[in-house]
């Protein structure tokens, strides 16, 4: 089971071992947060470079989102 090859969500390269999950990738790509990204994220998994280069700063973006939300004062 070590060394196993997977295949990445978002580049389609192969990756060894359980990669990255890709929460926050399909929120941002969708521009709303459903359960059904939350699964996505989860589910589909990515290599480091992708983890890097895209997941990483989608979860910035979003933790940027929502600090503007909050510090408007929204109500949810
Ligand atoms: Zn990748």
């Amino acid at each position: 089971m070590a060394n196993e090859l997977n295949t990445c969500a978002l580049c389609g390269g192969k990756y060894e071992g359980f990669g990255n999950s890709t929460w926050g990738w399909w929120e941002m790509t969708t521009g709303c947060s459903t359960q059904e990204d939350n699964e996505k994220g989860e589910k589909y998994r990515c290599c480091d470079k992708c983890n890097a280069k895209k997941v990483v700063p989608a979860r910035l973006y979003l933790a940027k989102m929502a600090g503007v939300k909050v510090s408007n004062g929204g109500s949810n």
